[in-house]
């Protein structure tokens, strides 16, 4: 498309922005043909944007941030086309980032959406078969332009109508990162976060605690995955699991995260770790939680001691025996197997 004078009219663009290199990198590309260009990063309690705040300070591009986890989490549980190696649904996860984007770019009166993936470089959602099923399931497909991988990808309505030159798009595919070093000397790019990294939904340990968490509770609340990132977790039956603090850091988050509803348990006469039970446990539960209490704290093992439960302001206490280290062990919901752990 031209303007009066000729030249192309000046087209303005919003895309995911991770802050890694290849998404600094398609700022760079269009910026170079002379697009406005702004990004777009998303927030959940499994991924942050502070990668991404930094890398748009440091290339001094404007920054929209929005947090979407209760869409996220809805998707989490079921997505239409299930999860990565772990608990990560990329595909449905990327689709509900571009329809975000898409409802924005609509609404604001944007010409285009774009991304920085690379055709092929991630084995199961960079494929083109899921790009373009991430496109469609956004509901933007068309508007989503890959100025990395672009000359591989079937031409987009920017391209189409002139406003983004399609010769000056490139042809990346795969995993290999030469080219995109190249491309940071020329763009004297010199800091930014490396590829995939930050979302806690592909990390082993991480997505073994949610899925117990999931199977256990249909509708978990946000403390509830606050939790899951400290301390270890040990499930003691259906519906009862228990936290424990691995140190006084933890120890303070886990007593900063109970609220009125969860008991939380320690041996007050040695150093002891904080134990919660969420939600706040019955009888045997309670039990069980103070003898992992006594096991992890330098409560002598062969005697009986004193535990002190509190919850809701409210104490009391029992004695416990601290539990055998292979009973502890049955009980960690955290241990992976091994084919779990390779995957
Ligand atoms: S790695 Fe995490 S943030 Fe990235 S697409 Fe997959 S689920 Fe979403």
């Amino acid at each position: 498309m031209e303007s009066e004078s000729g030249g192309l009219l000046k087209a303005k663009a919003i895309g995911l922005f991770s802050g890694g290199l290849d998404s600094i990198i398609a700022v760079k590309i269009l910026q170079d043909q002379g697009l406005h260009v702004e990004g777009l990063a998303f927030e959940t309690p499994f991924f942050g944007s502070a990668a991404a705040r930094k890398s748009a300070e440091a290339i001094d591009m404007p920054l929209r941030v929005i947090d979407f986890t209760e869409d996220h989490l809805a998707m989490l549980k079921a997505p239409r086309y299930g999860y990565g190696k772990n608990m990560n649904p990329c595909i449905d996860c990327h689709a509900l980032m571009l329809e975000k984007a898409g409802l924005l770019m609509a609404g604001e009166g944007w010409d285009f959406l774009f991304t920085g993936e690379v055709l092929g470089q991630r084995p199961k959602s960079q494929t083109g078969q899921s790009l373009r099923l991430v496109a469609k399931l956004s509901g933007y497909d068309g508007y989503i332009l890959r100025p990395l991988s672009a000359l591989l990808l079937p031409e987009t309505i920017p391209e189409m109508d002139g406003r983004v030159d399609r010769q000056r798009l490139l042809d990346i595919q795969g995993r290999s990162r030469k080219r995109q070093i190249m491309l940071a000397e020329k763009y004297a790019i010199k800091s930014y976060s490396s590829p995939g990294g930050g979302c806690l939904l592909t990390d082993p340990v991480f997505s073994h605690r949610l899925k117990d968490l999931f199977s256990a509770c249909k509708n978990p609340s946000i403390r509830d995955i606050e939790l899951l990132k400290v301390g270890r977790h040990l499930r003691i039956n259906e519906d009862f699991k228990i936290v424990v603090g691995r140190n006084k850091i933890e120890n303070d988050i886990i007593e900063g995260l109970a609220t009125a509803e969860d008991s939380l348990v320690d041996i007050p006469d040695v150093p002891s770790p904080i134990v919660m039970v969420p939600g706040c446990g019955d009888e045997e539960t309670l039990r069980q939680a103070a003898e992992v209490c006594a096991f992890y704290s330098d409560a002598p093992k062969d005697v009986a001691v004193e535990a002190v439960v509190r919850r809701g302001g409210q104490k009391t206490s029992l004695m416990a025996m601290a539990a055998e280290r292979d009973y502890v062990r049955t009980l960690m919901i955290e241990r992976p197997s091994r084919a779990e752990g390779r995957g």
